[in-house]
């Protein structure tokens, strides 16, 4: 399976041209949030409608950047791995976006990183897409050596231990990066022509940090 990893899009998408070889012959577009600048569901349609052209096989979460209404558009869409599992050709891709409500856990059932967990039980391969990087790692590492990551993103990768997990957020930390068994992967902004190109068997088996 070859996955094209892209993040912090920003609402620019005058990059996805160059791109369109990687994104056509691509099995699934994981998108890792910052999908607009401060937008609604109809930025967030712009910008997927654009993709759609090259591959109509999208998955995403949203970013701290994004309106409420980008969450709305990816759910109505089918697009959104908030709260959700998919399962392709054997393997459970889910997610989730921290800066989400979180209902379920203010009412006292399980939050979002428990849920998480749970949707993925039984699968044996699985990808965790977040836009929040895992902390303390080299792909949460700002300039100066501080980590814009997220603990509970951490220890909810520890826990679960997908095969590779996808993030951003942190635009200068674009690499990857291990965590046990899993393989982290920053593809680095979208606005500013980067993407991840991952190859995926039992294990990822190779992943390419591209710039257009
Ligand atoms: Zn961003
Ligand atoms: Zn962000």
């Amino acid at each position: 399976m070859v996955i094209i990893a892209l993040s912090d899009i920003h609402s620019e998408t005058r990059h996805f041209a160059a791109m369109a070889e990687a994104l056509t012959a691509a099995d699934v577009v994981l998108i890792a949030g910052d999908i607009t600048h401060f937008g609604g569901a109809t930025g967030a349609r712009e910008i997927i409608e654009e993709l759609r052209l090259y591959n109509p096989s999208i998955l995403a979460v949203p970013g701290n950047c994004d309106g409420r209404g980008v969450q709305e558009y990816l759910a109505r869409e089918g697009l959104s791995l908030h709260d959700r599992r998919v399962d392709i050709d054997g393997v459970a891709f889910a997610g989730l976006c921290r800066w989400l409500d979180d209902e379920p856990a203010a009412s006292g059932g399980p939050d979002m990183y428990a849920r998480a967990a749970a949707s993925l039980t039984g699968a044996r391969r699985a990808v965790f897409l977040t836009h929040q990087p895992a902390y303390g790692t080299t792909v949460d590492t700002l300039p100066g050596g501080r980590h814009g990551g997220n603990r509970e993103t951490r220890a909810l990768i520890e826990r679960i231990e997908p095969v590779l997990a996808v993030s951003g957020h942190v635009h200068e930390a674009a690499g990857t990066d291990r965590l046990g068994p899993t393989t982290l992967v920053n593809p680095g902004p979208a606005r500013r022509g980067r993407y991840a190109r991952i190859v995926l068997s039992e294990q990822v088996e190779s992943v390419e940090l591209c710039s257009v």
